[in-house]
């Protein structure tokens, strides 16, 4: 888990120019229409849960619209919150966080600029969801594993433990997510210390420890959440984000809260729902779950099916050699001379990794193009929360940090005075709870 942060800056994308020439929009909807329509892979889905404390939830939205009104640009939203200490935040997650990340893309950017400006958007829709739960003074916290399919493109944000996987067709299962677990992920272990918290176990009369390690104040298992005011701001909502493009043989989710997780290996999960349609397949992996561990915690599973439009079965047939052969074959005669090379590519399952960020830094992942935060008005917006600022008041992200020396602190994107007291306060540069007005 640790190596996969250590990489983090391998696929980091925000070098790239993101100014383009204006494009009308009716000429990049056409243009995408004849790319892309033919193409499109269709979406199946399953949920499953079985409750114990009621602090588990989740959101499934298939029909949102990158363009409204238009629907060649639909894509899903599928994720989960696994809330603790109540469940407060878990609810007002689900109710706020695809809002704040629509709100963090610019306007009338075409579906690649759009799928660019993704990772960024989930960072600020993160950071302003838990800014204002925080702020309405209620205890509780949440996990978040929030997932955007678009085509055959996966984005996922997560913070906490609920995992995301993907079980690629030809049997390779990989972790999308990161499990923010102060007793697995050393990387977040020594930032928490870094920035302030102690880390350690539960101590019981006579000095004995037990539990998994927890950092104080607080007494959390998690080094990212939403929400849990009442412990140290180390404790960020800032997500670990991935998005990768699955090859056109499509592929299978699984989305899930700790308590599948706790009793199933992502090996396990995927297996033992193979050859099921998505609906049967969730309820499989929440009774094996139950199976090896009983009903210990809260326990909820989505399925996502991304199945290829010119062969919908193709997913229910367990992969055998024989099966993976045939569909080989298939493949081969079917295939026009045009895209042979993608083609040949993605019948050996090749899926491409597009974007990869785990730094709990604010500034490292709001990145440092000066073309960001400025509004049609003119004006310029706070890059996490979004409110206009008074050309005074912006203050920049990278203004007293490390990049300070090497950039420019006066260059975009800006926070406003409120957010940049929460950055602060997650780098662990005062203390936490206290607040600078
Ligand atoms: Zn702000």
């Amino acid at each position: 888990m640790a190596s996969a942060e250590g990489r983090r800056h391998r696929h980091d994308r925000h070098g790239r120019h993101d100014r383009h020439d204006l494009v009308p929009l009716a000429a990049l909807i056409s243009r995408e229409l004849k790319s892309e329509k033919m193409e499109k892979p269709s979406v199946r889905y399953g949920y499953a849960a079985q409750s114990r404390k009621g602090e588990d939830y989740f959101l499934i939205k298939t029909d949102c619209q990158r363009v409204p009104g238009n629907s060649s640009s639909t894509f899903s939203v599928f994720a989960i919150f696994d809330g603790h200490n109540g469940n407060a935040a878990a609810i007002f997650t689900r109710e706020n966080l695809l809002n704040h990340v629509l709100g963090a893309l610019p306007r009338g950017l075409g579906r690649e600029e759009w799928l660019h400006a993704l990772p960024r958007a989930l960072v600020a829709g993160f950071v302003k969801t838990d800014k204002e739960f925080q702020n309405r003074g209620e205890t509780s916290g949440t996990t978040a594993t929030f997932v955007i399919v678009d085509g055959w493109t996966v984005t996922v944000a997560s913070v906490g433990d609920s995992r995301c996987i993907l079980d690629a067709q030809g049997g390779a299962v990989s972790i999308l997510t990161v499990d923010h677990r102060l007793e697995e992920n050393v990387e977040e272990r020594e930032r928490v210390t870094a920035s302030g918290g102690e880390v350690g176990r539960l101590s019981i009369v006579g000095g004995v420890e037990v539990g998994p390690l927890r950092c104080w104040p607080g007494g959390l298992c998690l080094s990212r959440s939403i929400g849990d005011m009442d412990v140290g701001e180390f404790i960020v909502p800032i997500p670990y984000v991935k998005q990768v493009k699955l090859s056109n043989a499509g592929g299978r989710l699984i989305i899930a809260s700790d308590g599948i997780w706790d009793a199933l290996s992502s090996e396990m999960a995927a297996k033992s729902c193979r050859g099921l349609p998505a609906e049967l397949a969730a309820r499989q992996v929440v009774k094996e779950a139950l199976r090896m561990r009983g009903l210990k915690d809260d326990t909820t599973c989505i399925i996502v099916d991304i199945i290829p439009p010119e062969n919908p079965l193709l997913l229910l047939t367990p992969p055998k050699k024989q099966n993976k052969l045939r569909s080989l074959i298939f493949r081969k005669r079917s295939q026009d001379s045009a895209n042979k090379l993608a083609k040949k590519l993605s019948a050996v399952g090749i899926v491409e990794e597009l974007f990869e960020e785990g730094s709990a830094m604010l500034a490292e992942r709001l990145g440092n193009e000066s073309s960001m935060g400025q509004s049609t008005s003119g004006l310029f917006t706070c890059a996490v929360c979004q409110v206009d600022l008074a050309p005074s008041e912006g203050i920049s992200v990278h203004a007293g940090s490390i990049f300070s020396t090497s950039s420019k602190p006066w260059q975009g994107p800006f926070l406003c005075a409120d957010c940049r007291n929460k950055k602060d306060a997650m780098e662990g540069k005062r203390p936490s709870g206290v607040k600078v007005v």
